[in-house]
């Protein structure tokens, strides 16, 4: 039996292990994709403290599994299908149907990105519909290309897109960004950004080569006008990941874990961290403080009750 088994490897999960395993605690710390999780689909991260000049996601990330396992943390890769918790046993079942016991749990599943649901997301997924500019930004070498929303990770993406675009097109539902001021100030002076505010996408279309063009609405005049791009990336939000843990633990309405201030769920001995709790400021610098008080709750819950 674990101690403590982290399901989920972005920041908060790798902090939590970072912890736990300075503890002297048994950790295993389970993903089922990258290491790092959404942070290495980000090319810069600006505002993560220590790196005045920034720092590349895929590095971050690295430098904290590196810094974690140094200490002892165990890390697998496998994608966990069920939890279930039995009085104080937590029983992990993984999708080759293996199980694993541990004292403690601690779920930093994060979230995964919103679908705008329209006619042609689904068809042209990977053929120029993307969730990850630093995944697929370099296919658009010279294009014209969009981006759907307004918020810190579509205008932070966008602005990284003009690397290799000819324009990008911000589409916006308003008339006002949710983006981080500084980030706002270098769009709307970016000459290869255009703004198309007060407007939705309604539907993708292309070819067999991908995208071709995109059929926008001006919600406000409900005119509609095609724009020809060859590629569209969609940040609209995230969801958090917790289908998985149906039962274990309370949930908000909008599906993310409900924790206290100590990172605890209403399931005695199982914590929660990261993106994936309902909480309002989703940052890295966040996920790390919740991950390092998750996994030092749980290491107090091992040392009462075992
Ligand atoms: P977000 O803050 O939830 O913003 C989503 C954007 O998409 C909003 O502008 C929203 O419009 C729009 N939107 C939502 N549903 C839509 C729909 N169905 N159709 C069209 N537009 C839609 O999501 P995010 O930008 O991915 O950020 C998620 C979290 O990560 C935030 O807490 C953010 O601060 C954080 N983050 C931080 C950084 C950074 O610090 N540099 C980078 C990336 C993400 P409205 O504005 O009208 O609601």
């Amino acid at each position: 039996m674990y101690d403590v088994i982290i399901i989920g490897g972005g920041p908060a999960g790798l902090t939590a292990g970072l912890y736990t395993s300075r503890g002297r605690l048994k950790t295993l710390l389970i993903e089922k994709g990258l290491i790092g999780g959404l942070v290495t689909t980000t090319e810069w991260v600006e505002n993560y403290p220590g790196f005045e000049e920034g720092v590349m996601g895929a590095e971050l990330a690295q430098k904290m599994q590196q810094q974690a396992t140094k200490f002892g943390l165990e890390i697998k890769q496998a994608a966990v299908e069920r939890v279930s918790v039995d009085g104080k046993k937590k029983t992990i079942t993984l999708d080759d149907g293996s199980q694993l016991e541990a004292k403690a749990l601690i779920l930093t599943t994060g979230a995964h990105p919103r679908t705008l649901k329209i006619p042609g997301e689904d068809e042209f997924r990977g053929k120029g519909v993307s969730y990850c500019a630093t995944c697929d930004g370099a296919f658009f070498k010279d294009n014209d290309i969009a981006v759907v929303g307004g918020g810190d990770s579509a205008v932070q993406e966008a602005i990284f897109l003009t690397k290799f675009a000819k324009t990008v097109y911000v589409i916006h539902r308003r008339d006002k960004l949710r983006a981080e001021k500084i980030l706002q100030e270098r769009a709307l002076s970016n000459p290869k950004i255009k703004f198309l505010w007060d407007s939705v996408v309604e539907k993708i279309d292309g070819d067999n080569s991908g995208v071709t063009s995109l059929l926008v609405k001006n919600v406000k005049t409900n005119e509609n006008t095609k724009i020809d791009v060859q590629g569209v990336f969609i940040y609209i939000g995230y969801n958090p990941n917790t289908e998985f843990m149906s039962g274990l633990a309370n949930l908000d309405k909008e599906n993310y874990l409900i924790t206290d201030e100590n990172m605890s769920t209403s399931s005695p001995g199982v914590y929660a961290a990261g993106d994936v709790r309902a909480k309002q400021l989703k940052q890295i610098a966040t996920a790390v403080g919740d991950g390092a008080i998750a996994g030092v709750e749980a290491e107090k819950y091992i040392e009462e009750n075992y």
